[in-house]
């Protein structure tokens, strides 16, 4: 735009010059015309300026508005972007805060799921223990199981083994008690051979202890000589050192040579006997050295000896008190056996007597009622026995029970045996009126009267206690006395001494 200008301007002003040039050049030719001419290009060349100058001013105001408008546009752009920016943060401000919040989220699902997982593991944990529980309460109930088949196993055993025992007692006899006394006995020899043996070795132990003590002592003795001698061959020693400095004394002090040799002679032969003697003293002190090492020894030998002899006693003394204790066992074993055959003897005793009363009462129902009434004893001992047999065999059993039920014990004056009892009694056991009159003996009896046997089975409880019978008078008459203490039925029912009188 201005270098357009600044041409025109120059080109203006090029017109200007010519126009100057031909002003002065000019005078002769039509002046008014020339000058005319002149003039219109001047104003041509004016208003050509001034055009010029007027568009470009136009075109100036027109570039000023339109920067003015570009320059509104521009702000009303900044304020938009201002806008906009302030939006932004506002929005930034909120993303930051959502992005704070998410991470808040996060963190705490992140906990959520830890702690799930962690509750996952105790549960799983659970589970597993639930599981070894669950196994564990089986095994426990098969165990369980077990233990009670076993016990009834055990326990079927135990009722066989009560069976077995019951019968086991019932099979046993009087016999058992001597049995009982001879295994006592047998152990009884056992221990006390142990203890002879016990003692024997004690004794020799001792013997060995004052053997020892002798053997010390003369020790001590050896010993005292072998100190001695140790004394005396200083002694010596010291004495032969006195005689060489006096001798060294004398040999200085002595002038006379004549007199000095023969002291030295004498002096010399003193020596060589005092060297023998030392000699024989050291000879004498190996003895005794060695001496004493022989008895040392020994010493140790009957130590040790005395120390087997010890711990063979202590043996002993241990194995008498192990057969004490097994002897004590078997004691209180036999005291056991022993009361279980009491108890049981005592059924069977009680039972053998329930039989028999049962039977007699039997027998006593059979018989007519008024015949009862009248006197049975009197009727039965008219009777002949026979006529009483239902069978032979019931009869055989009802005196079978009898015999049974007898239990006769000698007198200790040794006047009656068990075969004369056995003898008196079978005889008269045959018959049953003498049977009842026995057994109601063994009811009531009084225990410290005497009476005939014969007599009792006749006259029963009326019979009379005298100690030579009317009946037997100057022969042999059997009599007893009941055990039974006056009552009815007890442990002793049954028990009677026998003793012969004549
Ligand atoms: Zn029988
Ligand atoms: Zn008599």
């Amino acid at each position: 735009m201005n270098t357009e200008l600044i041409q025109e301007a120059k080109r203006l002003q090029e017109k200007m010059e010519w126009l100057t040039a031909a002003v002065s050049t000019d005078q002769s030719r039509s002046q008014a015309s020339s000058i005319q001419v002149k003039l219109d290009v001047f104003g041509g060349i004016c208003s050509s300026f001034e055009t010029l100058v007027r568009d470009e001013r136009t075109r100036l105001e027109t570039f000023r508005a339109d920067v003015e408008a570009r320059e509104v546009a521009v702000r009303n752009r900044e304020t938009a972007v201002e806008n906009s920016r302030a939006l932004l943060m506002d929005r930034q401000i909120a993303v930051n805060a959502a992005r704070d919040a998410h991470v808040i989220i996060g963190t705490a699902l992140m906990e959520r799921e830890s702690e799930l997982e962690a509750g996952e593991q105790v549960l799983n944990r659970g589970l597993e223990s639930l599981e070894t529980r669950e196994a564990e309460v089986q095994t426990a109930q098969s165990i369980l199981q077990k233990e009670r088949r076993d016990l009834e196993v055990e326990r079927n055993c135990i009722q066989n083994a009560k069976v077995n025992l019951e019968d086991d007692m019932k099979s046993l006899t009087l016999t058992t008690d001597c049995t009982l006394s001879e295994l006592r006995k047998a152990w009884e020899r056992d221990v006390r051979g142990h203890y002879e043996k016990n003692e024997s070795l004690s004794r020799e132990l001792e013997s060995a202890k004052g053997r020892v003590s002798g053997l010390l002592s003369e020790l001590e003795a050896a010993k005292g000589e072998a100190i001695a001698a140790n004394k005396r061959e200083d002694e010596a020693k010291s004495t032969l050192e006195a005689s060489r400095r006096e001798n060294k004394s004398q040999l200085e002090n002595t002038k006379k040579p004549k007199d000095m040799e023969a002291k030295h002679a004498e002096l010399e032969a003193e020596r060589a006997m005092l060297v023998s003697e030392r000699k024989s003293l050291i000879e004498k002190a190996a003895l005794l050295t060695s001496e004493r090492n022989g008895l040392d020894s020994r010493v140790s030998d009957l130590e040790s000896q005395a120390k087997v002899l010890d711990s063979a006693r202590e043996k002993f003394e241990n194995e008498a008190s192990r057969q004490e204790r097994a002897a004590a066992e078997k004691d209180q074993q036999i005291g056991e056996f022993q009361k279980q055959v009491d108890s049981l003897t005592a059924q069977v005793t009680e039972l053998e007597q329930a039989k028999i009363q049962l039977k007699s009462q039997m027998d006593k129902t059979k018989e007519p009622v008024e015949e009862t009434m009248t006197n049975p004893r009197k009727r039965k001992s008219d009777e002949s026995p026979t006529v009483l047999f239902s069978s032979w065999r019931t009869a055989v059993e009802d005196l079978g029970d009898f015999l049974h039920m007898c239990k006769p014990e000698m007198d200790t004056d040794g006047s009656c045996t068990e075969e004369d009892a056995l003898k008196a009694i079978g005889k008269i056991a045959v018959r049953e009126s003498s049977r009842d009159n026995l057994l109601d003996f063994f009811t009531s009896s009084p225990c410290d009267e005497w009476c005939c046997l014969d007599e009792v089975a006749q006259e029963g409880l009326d019979a009379e206690a005298a100690e030579p019978c009317s009946r037997h008078e100057g022969g042999p008459c059997l009599q007893i006395r009941n055990c039974n203490e006056g009552q009815i039925g007890g442990l002793r029912y049954g028990a009677f001494f026998c003793i012969n009188r004549s």
